[in-house]
């Protein structure tokens, strides 16, 4: 997508070789209108995908998935939660993850009703790394016996070689952006 890779050259930030900030339109500033081009350029991608639901983590896809949402005809969303919280009485599904930039294992969740079998759920996220959320995701959706209709993402870095490992199990994963490298400060797109 065009535009976002622009927006990435000229508002990313490399830290390192392994992780891309995004803050000014993604990660703590929020673009709407980016975003709403976002989410129609998904639903192209997904077009044909009957779509019940459609699955994050908390935070940074939050904003992402319900934009998104408007252009696959308002489907729920859910967001998995990172940490368990006191009001979070019920049942869940759990799946344990690592965290790419804090690097630390943590579990994430949904209750159980919101995750129906049989439903088809399409997982959004901001960034795919090394797959670990994207992964965790599908597990909580395979878990309650519900189908994963499709991952969306918008930035890849696909030298960390998750979408690798999500495409080799059979998940349609789209990308808007596909970082191949970053080096020297420059971020070269696939
Ligand atoms: P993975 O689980 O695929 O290894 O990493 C994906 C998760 O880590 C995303 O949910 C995202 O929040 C975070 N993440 C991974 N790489 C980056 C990065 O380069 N920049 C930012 N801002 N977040 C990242």
């Amino acid at each position: 997508m065009d535009e976002l890779k622009k927006r990435i050259i000229e508002d990313g930030i490399a830290l390192g070789t392994e992780i891309l900030k995004v803050d000014s339109f993604l990660n703590h500033q929020i673009d709407v209108k980016l975003f709403e081009a976002m989410g129609e350029e998904f639903a192209d991608r997904f077009c044909g995908e009957e779509v019940d639901k459609i699955i994050t983590v908390e935070a940074s896809g939050i904003g992402v998935a319900c934009i998104a949402a408007q252009y696959f005809d308002y489907p729920e969303v859910v967001f998995a939660k990172k940490v368990s919280p006191n009001t979070m009485t019920e049942e869940y599904y759990g799946a344990e993850v690592i965290s790419f930039t804090k690097n630390e294992k943590s579990v994430i969740r949904i209750a159980k009703k919101y995750l129906k079998s049989k439903e088809r759920i399409l997982i959004i996220d901001d960034f795919l790394a090394h797959g670990q959320a994207a992964m965790g995701m599908a597990k909580l959706v395979e878990g309650a016996g519900a189908e994963v209709a499709g991952i969306g993402i918008v930035i890849e870095k696909a030298f960390q070689g998750g979408g690798k490992k999500l495409r080799d199990k059979g998940y349609n994963v789209e990308s808007l952006a596909v970082v191949k490298s970053i080096s020297d400060g420059n971020i070269e797109f696939e």
